[in-house]
């Protein structure tokens, strides 16, 4: 249920950091949570209903890609460089491979395509709200 957890912080910053009513809130989540964005929003949409501020605002969820950075040779490179890689972990182990059940186990499995060290790290795994559109913030003329 490690979605409703983060549905409540959302409506929860929100409804701290905000006095106008919100039409959209754009959340950014990394490629590898795994999370369920159905379900995600599914709580999103049942604990708004507690807050004026937040009850008819829409959730959009965008997926981000990691970034890698390797320690031993210090460069940076992206998901689409060692997809290979992680092509090939997911072939020996099936459906149940080790990277989805743990992402956090990639560095293991996954090694640098510069230097093929395994002292990697991912950046840009957090989850972070992007953007919120209040209402009323754009004037419209009909
Ligand atoms: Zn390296």
């Amino acid at each position: 249920m490690h979605e409703w957890s983060i549905a409540y912080s959302v409506v929860k910053t929100l409804t701290e950091n905000f006095n106008k009513k919100i039409s959209k809130v754009t959340l950014v989540i990394p490629l590898f949570s795994f999370l369920d964005i159905e379900i995600l929003k599914e709580a999103f949409n049942e604990l708004k209903k507690e807050n004026p501020i937040v009850e008819n605002a829409e959730l959009e969820v965008k997926i981000q890609e990691p970034t890698f950075r390797c320690r031993n040779c210090n460069r940076e490179f992206k998901f689409s460089d060692i997809q290979q890689q992680v092509g090939e972990v997911k072939n020996s182990y099936g459906e149940e491979y080790p990277l989805h059940l743990m992402p956090e186990l990639l560095p293991a499995f996954i090694k640098c395509p510069y230097c093929g060290s395994h002292d990697i790290e991912a950046i840009g795994q957090e989850i972070y709200i992007e953007k919120v559109e209040e209402y009323g913030a754009v004037e419209r003329v009909s």
